[in-house]
């Protein structure tokens, strides 16, 4: 085991039990293009996660730049700042302007409340991201897509799995984007999907992600290469045999800290009810009343090589191709501005041990009680 404790640590099932996956692809000479493992990897999938129809893509922005295009979608479109850079790249990846607004303070969602006022007469979609995993107001948002006839593209990067009312969160807007990026909850070394609501529009992604071919003479639109290999997909299948128990042990991190932390004052720990929950992340924020401030914290963990993340820290508003926006003004974000300052995400992942668990904890109790 490494000295250093990462944030996250990538899902590895077993190196042996991989190999007779790739003697399979070997044997078949079927590298990529819909083989047979991804399309075992795009059913096992849907049944998995609970929806109908799943569009594998190489990774997780590819997957967003196809779904923008998939729906045509034009102008402005609004979104959340608080989020990896991808989701807003994927925008100006079709030409689109980002339009930010707020979070939500005990989600650090979007705020359906503070949409509407940044509709316009050019807007045309809402991309929102269920941030860590946890789930939207997809109802609120849904009303008001309807209301103006936009469509909803989620960012479910971060939402494998995660049900609401023992329905998966990933069946809500016209589209759902996942990352199997080796960092997530389910990895497939790089990789991700879309989600569609019907057959049709499974097609028409199929079609985008293999440069627009129909069938071998017919191009039906400028697509790119968003395929997934057969490795990865092979890979994937494995991975999804061991996800029962890398969530399992993930929740039990959870509790773990939720524990120790509920009564350290100044560390305030979001969630209380994490029902259908992915444990994908574990953010803190550090408060006032803590002594030490968030950015000293994190230099502390760090030189205890505990390497802690401030997701999402700068805000995607802050970076210099969104700064000149109007909706990027620090006055239009105050919510994001502040959580942002205050985040802190601790290391959380299948393999984490007991000891280190100890030893992320002690970093924060030492600091409370004046130690160095
Ligand atoms: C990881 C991530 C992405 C990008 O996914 P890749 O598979 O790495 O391309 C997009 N949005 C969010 C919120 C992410 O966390």
């Amino acid at each position: 085991m490494s000295k250093t404790t990462p944030v996250t640590r990538p899902m590895l099932a077993p190196l042996e039990e991989f190999i007779p996956y790739l003697e399979r692809i070997w044997d078949s000479r079927t590298l990529t293009n819909g083989g047979p493992f991804h399309q075992q990897l795009e059913k096992e999938l849907a049944v998995y996660l609970g929806v109908e129809h799943l569009s594998l893509f190489t990774n997780g922005t590819i997957a967003l730049v196809t779904a923008l295009q998939a729906l045509r979608i034009t102008g402005e479109v609004v979104t959340t700042p608080y989020s990896f850079v991808a989701t807003a790249h994927s925008l100006l990846w079709n030409g689109l302007k980002p339009v930010f607004v707020d979070i939500d303070p005990h989600t650090y969602n979007l705020d359906p409340a503070r949409i509407e006022e940044a509709i316009t007469p050019a807007t045309t979609a809402i991309m929102p991201v269920h941030c860590y995993g946890q789930p939207c107001d997809v109802e609120a948002i849904q009303r008001i897509a309807d209301r103006y006839g936009l469509k909803v593209i989620y960012d479910s990067a971060h939402a494998f799995g995660v049900r609401e009312n023992q329905q998966s969160i990933l069946r809500h807007g016209d589209l759902s984007v996942m990352s199997f990026h080796a960092t997530k909850v389910f990895n497939t070394f790089e990789g991700g999907a879309i989600i569609c609501p019907d057959a049709k529009t499974k097609q028409r992604i199929d079609y985008l992600k293999n440069f627009g071919f129909a069938d071998e003479i017919t191009v039906v639109a400028p697509g790119i290469n968003g395929k997934m290999s057969e490795v990865n997909a092979a890979f994937g299948v494995l991975q999804l045999k061991h996800i029962d128990a890398a969530l399992a042990r993930r929740q039990r991190v959870d509790t773990i800290y939720r524990e120790a932390l509920s009564n350290i004052e100044g560390i305030e720990v979001a969630w209380p009810d994490r029902e259908g929950h992915n444990y994908s992340y574990f953010p803190i924020l550090v408060n006032s009343q803590f002594p030490l401030s968030r950015d000293e914290l994190f230099e502390r963990f760090r030189s205890r090589d505990i390497l802690v993340r401030r997701y999402f820290y700068p805000l995607i508003s802050a970076f210099p191709m969104y700064r000149g926006l109007e909706s990027a003004r620090v006055q239009n974000l105050p919510i994001a501005t502040s959580v942002s300052s205050r985040i802190l995400c601790l290391p959380i992942f299948d393999s984490l041990t007991d000891e280190e668990i100890t030893h992320v904890l002690d970093v924060i109790v030492q600091a409370r009680n004046g130690v160095n």
